[in-house]
């Protein structure tokens, strides 16, 4: 549904945004096996996960129905902060060096919700550019090749900073490992540590997604719109 509504929105143009996340991220997450403890539930795409990365792109994708090259804008800014939080989580789960909570600077231990590495944010950074330069591409638009970049690397942190500060904690009894979902990989249900009980890890990604193409709009509001 969310490829229907970005193809019949934006055209070609879109569904070449679409495909640059989607197979980057699928290549980058796969490549990347996660460390001991890492919870392999944020590899995998359930239904939750494809709305929360792709939602507010498929329906940013309808602006294209009325307003033209807008609705590129918003999908590619979008997808552009769905691709930085994907590859960070990928890419960072490799660092040697272990996550910082973003605000405070406090060393946290692996997975842990808001948790960055230098090398995950360089990851955020190569998949926000990559989408936001497919984007810039497929529209012939140069301008929002550096906007949708920095408005993907934006929506890493508006998701580092959520993750950490309201994101639903859960323990799995089992296992006494942490984990941001609710049933934990080995099948348990897991126990809330803390957090706001329903913002789990696909909420807070929605969150920023969203924030992102709110971003996204107003960036092409603000720098000239070409009629
Ligand atoms: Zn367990």
């Amino acid at each position: 549904m969310v490829g229907i509504l970005i193809l019949s929105g934006t055209g070609w143009e879109g569904g070449a945004v679409l495909a640059a996340f989607f197979v980057s991220s699928s290549v980058v997450s796969r490549l990347t096996l996660p460390p001991p403890g890492f919870d392999p539930k944020g590899y995998r795409r359930d239904h939750r996960q494809v709305w929360a990365n792709g939602g507010p792109a498929a329906l940013g994708a309808l602006l294209g129905f009325c307003c033209g090259e807008v609705g590129l804008w918003v999908i590619t800014g979008s997808l552009a902060a769905a691709a930085a939080d994907t590859w960070a989580t990928a890419i960072g789960s490799r660092s040697g060096t272990p996550p910082r909570l973003l605000w405070s600077g406090r060393v946290v231990p692996p997975g842990t919700n808001g948790g960055v590495t230098v090398l995950g944010s360089a990851g955020a950074a190569a998949g926000a550019l990559l989408v936001a330069t497919v984007g810039a591409l497929v529209g012939g638009t140069a301008r929002l090749l550096p906007v949708a970049a920095l408005i993907g690397f934006a929506g890493m942190l508006v998701d580092s900073t959520l993750g950490a500060a309201l994101q639903a904690r859960f323990l799995c009894p089992v296992c006494g490992e942490s984990s941001e979902w609710r049933v934990h990989h080995c099948g348990t249900p897991t126990v809330r540590q803390g957090g706001i009980a329903w913002l789990d890890n696909d909420g807070v990604n929605l969150a920023a997604t969203t924030a992102a193409a709110l971003l996204a709009l107003a960036g092409w509001a603000v720098s000239g719109p070409s009629r």
